[in-house]
């Protein structure tokens, strides 16, 4: 239970999320108090006024306006957004119950910046942060025309889907008119058009070959901390770009991990942002580090559950262990968070792919018991539910579930998630 005293994390929690358990454990684990606000009304809000908050999550304004209602009577001692648009609205948030700068945010502009592919590239291009040359082209534009003028191989994308939706790589001209095709379909599906001007423009990328990982950091007054390197076994060549396995740490020379660090702060400092968690997927190869993408939120889905970290307070010798929701609360309150590291075991996700080339109706999933026996695997857990349609990449996002495992070595934890995998058996019909 919290202490009256206790200061209060307003966690802003979109419906359609994973991470909810995990940081209300958290919070819980952290003694602070807590306010979860959503953008739909809980029936439970009444029983709770404290506990619960109904935000316009669509109009930012009018939402920061109804918490600084909220922190008259209830004040906030920190803000956190769990995914891209959340983490514009604590931005906002921050800006306005912040006035001298007492709660740790981000600029507005920055987490923008964060949200948008198009404006990301333009501000790294700006910065000279090395990252794939881009175009901004509309869909009214004729796809043969463009077709003709583009380099190749070429990644088209849109400017705000997550979780690589949409993200296509083309060889060549025939390739690029089909994957036009495809991402006009996806950017006219109601859910995605309605952000509106963003979902009428895509880009066309250089592709950047090359070995690629994704690095989890905090960032504290414009300063990166490498919180995990994640290698990214698996090939991303396309032509779509499904993630699966992201092990830690990472095998990569201590060279290339420096490169691939020093990217990323050169791109947390060109995209403005100075408080909080970070996400950035990097490539390398013989050129160098290259910034693909960097989120200003924490790794999402079910991922966080990867890592652990531990943290030892003052001279105080006793080592506490953090999950990376507890890291990024502490953060956001301005709780100590001294000599942070990862554990010492490896660790390591696969995001299960959607089976199959076609998807089509999840019926059953078997050898779940067989998979979590495998040996250094510590769950299983898988997310869709009998009956869902499971719809592949481009279209798709959403993986049908995650294998969890940890172990001595990268090696060991990597080959017993595969060996998890092939234990399972998804029936679709
Ligand atoms: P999302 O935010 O939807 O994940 P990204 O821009 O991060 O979109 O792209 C998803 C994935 O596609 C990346 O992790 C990477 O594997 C691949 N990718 C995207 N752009 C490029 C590029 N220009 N060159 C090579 N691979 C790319």
């Amino acid at each position: 239970m919290p202490r009256p005293s206790s200061p209060r994390l307003l966690l802003l929690l979109p419906t359609t999320t994973y991470r909810t358990a995990a940081f209300v454990e958290a919070a819980r684990r952290l003694g602070v108090a807590l306010t979860v606000a959503s953008d739909e009304p809980s029936t439970f809000e009444s029983s709770q006024p404290a506990g619960l908050l109904t935000l316009d999550f669509a109009h930012l304004d009018r939402a920061a306006e109804q918490a600084a209602v909220f922190a008259r009577e209830h004040p906030i001692a920190g803000v956190v957004g769990v995914d891209d648009d959340t983490a514009v609205l604590a931005a906002v948030i921050v800006e306005r119950l912040s006035a001298a700068g007492e709660l740790k945010g981000n600029p507005v502009t920055a987490a923008l910046a964060a949200r948008d592919k198009h404006r990301q590239r333009v501000l790294l291009a700006e910065h000279g942060v090395p990252a794939p040359a881009f175009e901004l082209h509309a869909l009214e534009e004729d796809p043969a025309g463009l077709a003709h003028r583009v380099r190749y191989p070429c990644v088209l994308k849109p400017l705000r889907l997550s979780a690589s939706r949409g993200v296509m790589r083309a060889d060549d001209g025939a390739g690029f008119v089909s994957a036009f095709g495809r991402l006009k379909a996806i950017l006219e599906q109601p859910d995605v058009a309605a952000c509106g001007e963003p979902a009428r423009h895509f880009l066309v990328e250089d592709f950047v070959p090359g070995v690629e990982v994704a690095l989890e950091g905090l960032v504290a007054d414009g300063c990166l901390r490498v919180l995990a390197l994640f290698d990214k076994p698996d090939p991303l060549d396309g032509p779509f770009f499904e993630e699966t396995i992201y092990v830690t740490p990472s095998r990569l020379p201590e060279r290339a991990e420096r490169a691939i660090a020093a990217c990323a702060q050169a791109a947390v400092t060109a995209l403005g942002i100075r408080e909080g968690p970070v996400h950035a997927e990097l490539r390398h190869n013989d050129r160098g580090a290259w910034l693909i993408e960097l989120a200003a939120r924490p790794i999402g889905g079910r991922c966080g559950a990867v890592l652990r970290f531990e943290t030892r307070e003052g001279g105080n010798a006793k080592r506490e262990t953090l999950s990376l929701e507890e890291v990024v609360i502490r953060h956001a309150l301005g709780m100590p968070l001294t000599a942070l590291e990862r554990e010492q075991r490896a660790a390591g996700v696969m995001m299960i792919p959607v089976p199959g080339t076609g998807g089509g109706v999840l019926r059953e999933v078997r050898g779940v018991a067989e998979a979590r026996a495998v040996p250094l695997v510590e769950d299983v857990a898988i997310t869709a539910h009998r009956g869902q349609t499971l719809v592949p990449w481009p279209e798709g996002s959403r993986y049908p579930g995650f294998i969890f495992a940890r172990g001595e070595t990268p090696e060991a934890v990597e080959a017993a998630l595969r060996m998890a995998h092939r234990r399972l058996q998804f029936v679709t019909g």
